[in-house]
């Protein structure tokens, strides 16, 4: 069983010398005067903590990997603690997941029952939690997962913030049902943060809100440049490059930090791409919600040439997220269905998540590899695989849901389906984004300049600044 709390430690540097340069001086003062009211705020006593229900695996762990150290090499005392719970607790989460993006997954209910036993675990959460926190901490609660503590640990610290990672563009039934479960407990928050200000549900309006999307981390692993011979050895383990897979371990060099390619991907294909063909990727989680069946559908239908490479971590590596593999699952199963020249044109590459850091580094350069990289989700919460495509220059074809719509604009910084299901639309994007053209290049330099100016770790530091000091 799941530890309760635990502190989670990161490996990452904070980099900030390299942000300050890319940033420039003005936004790198802002930056710093932002932490200076920070630690004000807080005191000689207080930390701000950031806390949230796993240490690895989806967008909200991989911002706290960065967001902590920022914050440190700052001065601003910052911790990262990650709850734990039951099968019954993470369950009765799963069916919130669900909810909160419009579609109840289960069919289960939401009802007392759930919120006495989501409170119970939470209780059990926060009696750990009270023995670290003092009188003048500041805590971010990310996610539903950790809403019930605003009121148990309330008292405790001089202010909670509660922040939203997930949402709907238009309430539906199931998302309804919900925010009536969560709302109840946000009544005592002193304040509530949104990715984008679509995804605030009427009934929170007249709260403060706060809008603060997630960001790309410019030199982490994940996205970070990377030589042409790391890209290709990692292509190489990724099934993405003609030649044997390489079997030895080799450790690449990350200016001056070693990343070791110990695992190769489990790939699904009839071979690599050939040499010039052009890449189409999707790197995600096999969530239904994703839709990469639906990107396999489009492109083997839609798309006449090209090489469409899914990817996402491998299920038999996170054994507790049955879904996952039931998605890849259906991936496998269309897949073999398809006549033998589409299949060819098809990899279903599973990645290793035995290092966090050779896993970074394999979506890196898939991403960099790909000629487009696609976002086909029925519903997204801001989306980090698009920011962090455009952070590397891709022309990103995606659906118009969620903070997609606040990263592309449709035609100027990627292409846009405004219908998450119209197959035909999304493949013919795919088409014309895949295709070696002047304008594919500026636009994907411009979504490179609009991620630089909108979407970097220090806009987290300046809202949080704002937002705790007022
Ligand atoms: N990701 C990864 N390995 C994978 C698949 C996805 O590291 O095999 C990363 C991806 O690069 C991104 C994050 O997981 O940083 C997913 O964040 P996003 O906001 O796109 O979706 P979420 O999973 O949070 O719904």
């Amino acid at each position: 069983t799941k530890a309760m709390l635990t502190e989670q430690a990161t490996a990452n540097t904070a980099d900030r010398e390299a942000l300050e340069s890319l940033i420039g001086p003005e936004r790198a003062a802002r930056l710093r005067e932002a932490a200076d009211s920070i630690k004000e705020r807080l005191g000689a006593g207080g930390t701000l903590w950031h806390v949230n229900s796993t240490g690895a695996g989806g967008g909200v762990a991989e911002m706290l990997h960065t967001v902590i150290p920022l914050y440190r090499s700052l001065g601003v005392p910052a911790r990262w603690a990650v709850i734990g719970g039951d099968d019954r607790f993470f369950s009765i989460t799963k069916r919130l997941y669900g909810a909160l993006y419009g579609s109840i997954g289960d069919g289960g209910p939401l009802g007392d029952a759930e919120r006495t036993d989501y409170l119970a675990n939470l209780t059990t959460v926060a009696d750990a939690f009270r023995e670290l926190l003092g009188p003048d901490d500041i805590v971010i609660l990310h996610d539903f997962q950790t809403t019930g503590l605003i009121d148990l640990l309330g008292k405790d610290v001089a202010a909670m913030y509660w922040r939203c990672h997930v949402g709907v563009d238009e309430q539906t039934e199931a998302s309804t049902l919900g925010w009536d479960f969560l709302t109840p407990l946000l009544d005592h928050a002193d304040g509530l943060i949104f990715s984008v200000d679509w995804h605030v549900p009427p009934r929170l309006r007249e709260r403060p809100v706060t809008i603060l999307p997630p960001f790309v981390a410019p030199f982490i692993p994940k996205n970070r440049d990377l030589a042409p011979d790391v890209i290709a050895t990692a292509l190489a383990r990724s099934g993405l490059s003609t030649g044997p897979a390489p079997t030895e371990p080799t450790t690449v060099d990350l200016g001056g930090r070693p990343v070791h390619l110990n695992h190769a991907a489990t790939v699904v294909s009839v071979g690599p791409p050939e040499p010039g063909q052009p890449i189409a990727a999707q790197i995600s989680r096999w969530d239904r919600l994703k839709d990469m069946h639906g990107v396999l559908a489009a492109f083997t239908t839609f798309v006449p040439e090209g090489y469409l490479a899914l990817v996402g971590p491998d299920p038999a590596s996170i054994p507790d997220d049955i879904e996952q593999g039931v998605w890849f699952q259906r991936c496998v199963t269309d897949w073999q269905a398809l006549p033998p020249d589409l299949r060819a044109r098809v990899a279903l590459i599973c990645l290793p998540m035995a290092d966090l850091s050779e896993n970074a580094v394999l979506v890196n350069a898939i991403q960099r590899a790909a000629t487009t990289v696609t976002q086909k989700s029925l519903v997204e919460g801001f989306g980090l695989t698009v920011a962090e495509a455009m952070l590397k220059s891709r022309v990103v074809v995606a659906s118009a849901v969620g903070g997609i719509r606040a990263q592309i604009t449709h035609g100027d910084t990627g292409l846009l389906v405004t219908d998450p299901t119209d197959l035909a639309t999304f493949g013919s994007l795919v088409t014309t984004a895949l295709a070696d053209t002047p304008e594919n290049h500026t636009m994907g330099v411009r979504a490179r300049r609009h991620i630089l100016d909108n979407f970097l770790p220090d806009r987290e530091v300046v809202t949080t600044a704002q937002m705790i000091t007022t």
